[in-house]
């Protein structure tokens, strides 16, 4: 079985004025297909990794044989990363958590728009490349995280619930060297309902693996 680029579930020009078609379109089908087909390729002579997903390969990087490691750190983080930030975007997104979510924000950061302002801040002073990211840790605390390249929160044991894209390819096209116009406009299309679905899934496969410990 081999990994797929997934489609859009919105045409490229969807996310206009905030995201320009050309770069969703670059983004898509050049940067993402680029990390499957990378994926593809390192998992070649490896057919028992092949059915694994992207999520079980992350999770496990240590299982993973050294000769392939980084390619899956890389390409496989690429190939996850992309997909759940494809769904992040909406062109119509509900603009607040849910209910509960508002409630974990609001005792954890002090609320929404406290909790946007940090992740602001670390994404315009991340040097390079990387993501950041909201989480969900083992004891169901609420996390930002910052992270380099393609390396996903998975990999260290954390629940992925929300990423914001700062590779410059991600805004260069439109924004060039303006990341701060490009995270405002990130903003404006962050679809707080895929959030909180994300969170609600992780708390609940969270639940179920200490069921299964205990
Ligand atoms: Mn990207």
């Amino acid at each position: 079985m081999k990994h797929e680029l997934p489609q859009l579930n919105y045409s490229y020009d969807a996310l206009e004025p905030y995201l320009d078609a050309e770069t969703m379109r670059f983004h898509h089908d050049e940067h993402h297909r680029g990390y499957v087909e990378k994926l593809n390729k390192a998992l070649e002579k490896y057919p028992t990794l092949q059915d694994k997903s992207t999520e079980d390969l992350l999770s496990n990087l240590p299982a993973i044989p050294k000769e392939i490691r980084t390619a899956v750190r890389n390409n496989g983080g690429g190939h996850f990363n992309h997909s759940m930030l494809w769904k992040i975007l909406n062109p119509n997104p509900q603009k607040s958590p849910s209910d509960e979510l508002t409630v974990e924000i609001d005792s954890e950061f002090g609320g929404i728009e406290q909790l946007k302002n940090r992740i602001t801040k670390l994404a315009l002073s991340l040097f390079g490349s990387g993501y950041v990211w909201l989480c969900l840790d083992g004891g169901q605390n609420l996390r930002i995280k910052c992270m380099q390249n393609q390396n996903c929160p998975l990999s260290t044991g954390l629940r992925p619930l929300f990423l914001m894209d700062v590779w410059e390819h991600a805004y260069y096209l439109k924004h060039q060297n303006r990341r701060q116009e490009y995270v405002s406009a990130f903003w404006q299309v962050t679809d707080w309902a895929e959030v909180s679905k994300n969170w609600q899934e992780a708390l609940s496969s969270g639940s179920r693996q200490w069921r299964e410990a205990g």
